[in-house]
């Protein structure tokens, strides 16, 4: 009781002695340590990957028409290829929070233009055979389209910041955030899908909260789901993909 009597006549208030007393040590987090990944090579897998297409073979994926079934699209030269008509595939696996990275290339040769032009799409989270959210793939280089609809858009959502897209016949990257929906037992949403991506290494999707579901027609609206599977679109163009990996966050640090 002295001391604080001498700190009030001395006019020093509690608060102001606390921070006097402050260190650096106090505002320093040493726990918990952030796991050690080692970066891969240049858009090589990192060391805590999912790898779930290293050149070889589709053995992570399954036909989404008929889960279960193998992916029936072609493997060759360290690709895949959408074929035409087969349908989409899907991870075997199914995820919630994670970084994706995956490369893609729309054939040098289209002779479509808008929506018919090097389509294909990745679903972040499949919500059956043909829906889902979807970040679009498509030429965009001189190709008109609805901007909502474009490359790296958050179909019908979402327009990409700024238009990053290669020319047709090379391989584009795409590295993406995605923060799945969460839902009340219910089904009421509790906090919306965020989305950031990254286009050939240009933010394009800056943690974009969706809607919903990525719809044709109409407009976006959530259902309740829990881990899905990425799908990839088969919109009838042969667009490849090459180097994909998935590293799931959902054992993250709590910040
Ligand atoms: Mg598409």
């Amino acid at each position: 009781m002295l001391a604080r009597a001498m700190i009030a006549a001395a006019g020093l208030s509690m608060a102001s002695l606390a921070l006097a007393q402050a260190t650096p040590k106090d505002t320093e987090a040493w726990t918990p340590e952030p796991g050690r990944v080692m970066p891969g090579a240049a858009h090589g897998a990192p060391s805590d990957a999912i790898v779930l297409f290293g050149g070889k073979d589709l053995a992570e994926w399954v036909s989404s028409g008929a889960p279960g079934k193998p992916a029936p699209w072609p493997v060759a030269d360290g690709a895949f290829t959408v074929r035409g008509g087969s349908g989409d595939i899907q991870t075997r696996r199914s995820f919630t929070d994670y970084q994706l990275h995956i490369e893609w290339r729309v054939p040098a040769a289209l002779t479509g233009s808008g929506q018919a032009r090097g389509n294909s799409g990745v679903f972040l989270a499949s919500t059956g055979n043909g829906s889902g959210y979807e970040i679009q793939i498509l030429d965009c280089v001189d190709n008109k389209t609805y901007v909502n609809g474009q490359a790296a858009s958050i179909y019908k959502q979402h327009f990409p910041l700024v238009n990053a897209c290669a020319a047709a016949g090379e391989w584009q990257t795409y590295d993406i955030v995605w923060t799945a929906p969460r839902f009340a037992a219910d089904g009421t949403l509790v906090s919306p899908a965020y989305v950031t991506a990254l286009h050939n290494g240009v933010l394009v999707q800056n943690h974009v909260a969706l809607q919903g579901e990525s719809v044709h027609v109409g407009k976006p609206a959530y259902r309740k789901h829990g881990p899905l599977p990425i799908r990839l679109q088969d919109h009838g163009d042969a667009v490849s993909f090459r180097n994909v990996w998935v590293r799931p966050l959902d054992k993250a640090p709590a910040p």
